[in-house]
């Protein structure tokens, strides 16, 4: 161990309430491994903080000992940014309280939740908050970075419901953003990650919501280039009650793909709808009979089914990468290059995901936060997902050979909760003409750039 971590580990051992785990010691193994399973790291010391002094206490500490430091809330950080070799882990996943208020449907969602936390505590009220399909992702990485889901078309992005931080800054400072306090750190904290301190509560909006219809469609050869174009025509002229998510793969080997279709190169689509039953059955129905599916499926789900059944398709420890990019529209060639990529995944468990934005997201003004255009509707993420390390190159040489055979027809853009480890010089395509403002705003709450195992935006140098 470092000298500067037996300093940041002597001064903690004083006064924090949470666990301080080093290398060797009980409990260290298991805390120190991320969702990520190519990304194995080291860290000299993991402090779990019980409570907000805790964060305070070691965000002071390392900063006064110039210690590397990573801020880990569900560790699903797909570039593995929730952890470090040799320095300082923050860890938050003590911190998982979530108190709601029925009465104005909103709550207080503590800095170490995972979505699950989120989704249960207020369905007990039967209200929600619109955050990520996965249930043991981290909500404020996730927050943090956007927040994307089932919900995003009706209720906008995960920030979008966000009404107020509370965040320890760089010199161990507790700082409040909302529309009225610090309103340019409010702006930035909508887009820019990680960068400006750890977020120990969120102020969310909920809305109310129990139950919804989720219909299915399988197809397989000459039928997924006609699925995604019909896809790509109607989603434009669909309503916000309707979100259409689209999986492009190989057919896995379960019971609910037929024989014939196991293995072959297929398109999936899951739809959800929001509200009126009678009506959403009839935009389903419609949907799917434009796409010719050879198996589909419909049902109503509770909400807290929906948010849990992808949650065994993304287990920790496997291996991942991706990348990830927007289309303003999806032009037949597109298409046809996506359809011809999947025929040569190198994984049962990869797949291209693309969605359709739009709706209540879209409608947020591009100034109004950090975040900035939400005019490009379609967002793809190449997700790379295997077991072996020996397959680490082919699988990762598969996502970069589409993503640049794709890219010249993307628009410039991309989400930063979608970037690998490799992706450094996208920061700024990330943010484009929202970077001085962010810089600045950088520059003024972390000039030492303490928050840098992020999508960083680097402060100016003084
Ligand atoms: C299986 C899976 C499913 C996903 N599904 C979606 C989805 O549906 N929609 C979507 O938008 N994204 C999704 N993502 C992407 C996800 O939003 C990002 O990976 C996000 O960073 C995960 O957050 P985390 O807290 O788990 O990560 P961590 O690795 O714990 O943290 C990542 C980074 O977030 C920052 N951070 C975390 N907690 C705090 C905090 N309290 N204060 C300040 N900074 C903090 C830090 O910079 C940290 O390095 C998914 C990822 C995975 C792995």
């Amino acid at each position: 161990m470092s000298q500067a971590i037996e300093e940041v580990h002597a001064s903690l051992q004083r006064q924090f309430k949470g666990d301080l785990l080093r290398p060797g010691e009980d409990g260290y193994a298991d805390a120190r491994s991320i969702w990520n399973g190519m990304v194995a790291r080291t860290p000299g010391l993991i402090a779990r903080c019980a409570d907000v002094p805790d964060v305070q206490a070691a965000v002071r500490a390392a900063a006064a000992a110039g210690v590397l430091t990573a801020i880990r809330c569900g560790g699903h950080s797909l570039a593995g940014f929730g952890s470090c070799d040799g320095g300082l882990v923050i860890d938050l996943t003590r911190m998982r309280q979530v108190t709601v208020d029925p009465e104005s449907r909103s709550a207080r969602v503590a800095g170490g939740c995972l979505l699950g936390s989120v989704d249960v505590a207020t369905q007990k009220t039967g209200l929600v908050f619109p955050s990520g399909v996965v249930s043991h992702t981290g909500a404020a990485g996730l927050i943090l970075g956007g927040g994307t889901g089932w919900l995003t078309r009706r209720f906008g992005l995960s920030w979008d419901n966000v009404a107020g931080y509370t965040l320890v800054t760089a010199d161990g400072s507790l700082v409040h953003a909302g529309a009225k306090d610090n309103p340019e750190l409010f702006w930035a904290l909508r887009g820019g990650g990680g960068n400006f301190g750890v977020v120990t509560e969120f102020e969310v909006k909920l809305h109310p919501l129990t139950s919804l219809i989720l219909g299915e469609g399988l197809c397989a050869g000459d039928g997924v280039p006609h699925f995604l174009r019909r896809w790509r025509e109607f989603m434009p002229e669909a309503p916000d009650n309707l979100k259409w998510n689209i999986g492009l793969r190989l057919a896995p080997d379960t019971e609910t793909v037929p024989a014939h279709l196991r293995g072959r190169p297929v398109v999936s689509g899951a739809l959800v709808w929001l509200g009126d039953l009678d009506e959403g059955n009839r935009h389903m129905d419609r949907a799917l009979t434009l796409c010719h599916p050879a198996t589909v499926t419909k049902k109503v789900v509770s909400f807290l089914e929906l948010q849990t059944m992808a949650d065994h398709e993304f287990p920790h420890g496997q291996r991942y990468y991706s990348k990830s990019g927007y289309f303003s529209c999806l032009n037949d060639n597109t298409i046809e290059r996506m359809v011809e990529a999947v025929a040569t995944i190198p994984s049962l468990h990869s797949q291209i995901e693309l969605a359709y934005l739009g709706g209540a997201m879209a409608r947020v003004a591009a100034g109004e936060t950090a975040f900035g255009d939400r005019s490009t509707p379609f967002i793809i993420n190449f997700l790379g997902n295997w077991s072996e390390e020996s397959a680490d190159e082919a699988n990762i040489a598969w996502i970069r050979n589409v993503f640049n055979a794709l890219r010249p027809s993307m628009k410039p853009g991309v989400y930063i909760n979608f970037m690998s480890a490799d992706e450094d010089d996208r920061v700024p395509e990330a943010y484009q003409e929202r970077w001085e403002r962010l810089v600045a705003v950088k520059s003024h709450y972390d000039p030492t750039n303490f928050f840098r195992l992020n999508q960083n935006i680097p402060p100016k140098k003084s």
